[in-house]
């Protein structure tokens, strides 16, 4: 079932949903399984599995030389949701990227979905490759995530890349983008990121799901100024309990995004992890007490190979 009419059918109850990431190569579908396991007493309407675009890596062959490789560190995302479809009977959405697609492997990777029986996909541009520093698409590929949608609108509409083919049929994929409250690193403002947003919107985009945020007044101030430019459709939170505190350093510099004065100061008086722990999960809790008081359709939490803190964030909530 689509996320829109997932959000229909809760008829104004808040729903819970999460992310998880596809294992480090080598380990099992277990370990995903082991993530999933516990949150499904919330009783997610979908689950999302994102997409890990190639590294270059450099390999010393001797002699002061260099070997170029190119790995993919977690590869598996159609497989995973293949295994969640059919395990929990759940919708499992992956996540597409613009980067290291050209539009043929993005149509061949839609028609995998969509004989999967996948009706939902967040499409994305992607980051740059770890060792570069400025996204670069593929020759034949796509340089922004509303390029990405009108792909999959078209293949929506049964166009395929070859005009030649014919009786060609519609994929019936409901479309997710990303949004960003405290707006894209690479944007020049707020308001030109939301005005690029708006075109995924206009190019088939029907739902949004924000970058986390650990302030709502930033997600609030964001929804209306996206309502106020025109958009309309539901803006997804997206949430994450703070675990450790390397992460006071390590979400900022990642993700663009502030923490409150009020939670760095009591996530540094924390002794240890244990007790950031605590503090991460008691703020989630606030934050998603006064989203759901607020009519918010569902909640997104970022579980990073990490359920048991959702857990305790969920337990309270839902
Ligand atoms: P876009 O919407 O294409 O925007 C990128 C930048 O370009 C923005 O600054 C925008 O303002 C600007 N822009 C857009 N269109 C134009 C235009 N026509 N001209 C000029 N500027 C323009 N990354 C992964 O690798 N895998 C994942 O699974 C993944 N999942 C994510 C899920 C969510 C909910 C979020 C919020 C992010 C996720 N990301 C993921 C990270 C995402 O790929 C990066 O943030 C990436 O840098 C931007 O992707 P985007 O789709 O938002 O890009």
């Amino acid at each position: 079932m689509k996320v829109t009419e997932h959000i229909k059918n809760a008829n104004g109850n808040t729903q819970f949903s999460f992310e998880i990431l596809p294992p480090l190569k080598g380990q099992n579908i277990q370990s995903i399984f082991d993530n999933i396991d516990p949150l499904m007493e919330f009783n997610p309407p979908f689950i999302d599995v994102t997409y890990h675009r190639e590294e270059y890596t450099f390999k010393d062959v001797g002699n002061g030389l260099l070997k170029k490789q190119v790995v993919k560190k977690r590869p598996g995302t159609v497989g995973i949701c293949a295994a969640i479809q059919n395990k929990y009977g759940v919708d499992a959405i992956p996540h597409i990227l613009c980067g290291g697609f050209t539009k043929e492997d993005t149509e061949n990777f839609l028609i995998d979905l969509d004989f999967l029986g996948i009706d939902n996909v967040m499409a994305l541009r992607g980051d740059a490759v770890k060792t570069e520093t400025y996204f670069t698409p593929e020759k034949e590929g796509h340089s922004y995530a509303s390029e990405l949608v009108s792909q999959i609108s078209e293949l929506n509409n049964a166009i395929y890349l070859d005009e030649e083919l014919k009786n060609t049929s519609p994929t019936n994929f409901c479309i997710g983008v990303s949004g960003y409250p405290e707006k894209h690193m690479e944007a020049p403002s707020l308001d030109s990121d939301i005005h690029f947003l708006k075109k995924k919107i206009k190019n088939g985009a029907e739902y949004i799901v924000t970058q986390m945020f650990f302030d709502n007044k930033k997600y609030f101030e964001f929804v209306d100024k996206c309502r106020k430019a025109g958009i309309e459709v539901p803006i997804i939170p997206g949430l994450k309990p703070i675990a450790t505190k390397k992460q006071l350093n390590l979400i900022p510099h990642r993700f663009y995004v502030d923490l409150p004065e009020e939670l760095v100061i009591e996530i540094v008086k924390c002794k240890d992890n244990e007790q950031v722990r605590e503090v991460g999960i008691e703020w989630c809790i606030a934050q998603s007490k006064e989203l759901q008081e607020a009519g918010i359709p569902v909640l997104h939490y970022y579980s990073m190979g990490r359920s048991s803190n959702i857990k305790k964030v969920a337990s309270a909530i839902f």
